[in-house]
């Protein structure tokens, strides 16, 4: 699914630079879902970015399911973008003047995508189905939350990033979060990266990597 070959990326930092990966290799196989535990102000944006395609300067070859994102055009990136990565973030970046509704549509509509849920049975599963025409500022932080899982796993995504899904929830949204998260992956199968600081909720995927020395390393779970 994602291949990473001798990724080289650098900032320049002062007189000189600060390296971020000088060589990393990972391949991550389909249907996986990893957590990779990063503190912040170390790369975990940066990695976000690479895999994504927004971030397009770096020397080596980031491959997702065989294409190389170096031989795409901006055009073309943006475009695979859209018809192939959906993101969870912190700060949940839901449109809060559309309903619940609309804030699901509008992406699957847009790029014409493949539904694994209609939009009434997704909010079903995450637990607010009552909330499908309320406006996005009137939903709790968790309450939006959900809605980011629901637009994140209503199509089918080849690839799920979530950005410190938890970052902004107290602990019970916290669980609710995560429980609905391996609960999708479970059913859909599909290949998650979940970048966070926090142990607990690493440890709820399948394989939990630490970044060390600008490399990616399995921790294993019960050395957590
Ligand atoms: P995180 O998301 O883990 O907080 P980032 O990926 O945003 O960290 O940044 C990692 C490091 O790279 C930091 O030291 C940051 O200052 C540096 N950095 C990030 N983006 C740039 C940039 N565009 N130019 C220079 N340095 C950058
Ligand atoms: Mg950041």
């Amino acid at each position: 699914m994602i291949t990473i070959e001798k990724l080289k990326k650098r900032f320049p930092a002062g007189e000189g630079y600060v390296d971020i990966f000088s060589g990393l290799d990972f391949h991550l196989p389909e249907g996986w879902f990893i957590s990779v535990i990063w503190p912040s102000g170390s790369g975990k944006s940066t990695l976000l970015n690479l895999l994504s395609g927004i971030d397009r300067s770096y020397e080596g070859d980031i491959l997702l399911d065989g294409d190389s994102l170096s031989d795409l055009s901006d055009t073309q990136m943006t475009q695979f973008r859209g018809k192939n990565i959906s993101y969870i973030f912190q700060n949940f970046k839901l449109i809060e003047n559309l309903t619940v509704r609309e804030n699901i549509d509008l992406i699957v509509d847009l790029n014409k995508l493949e539904r694994n849920f209609s939009t009434e049975e997704i909010l079903q599963i995450v637990g607010i189905e009552s909330k499908i025409d309320t406006y996005v500022y009137n939903l709790s932080g968790g309450e939006s939350q959900r809605v980011a899982i629901a637009r994140a796993f209503v199509w089918k995504t080849k690839l799920l990033l979530a950005d410190e899904p938890t970052g902004a929830l107290d602990a019970s949204n916290k669980q609710i979060v995560m429980d609905l998260i391996v609960k999708l992956h479970k059913k859909i199968k599909n290949t998650i990266v979940l970048i966070t600081h926090d142990d607990e909720v690493a440890k709820l995927s399948e394989k939990v990597y630490k970044v060390a020395n600008t490399s990616l390393v399995e921790v294993p779970k019960n050395k957590l």
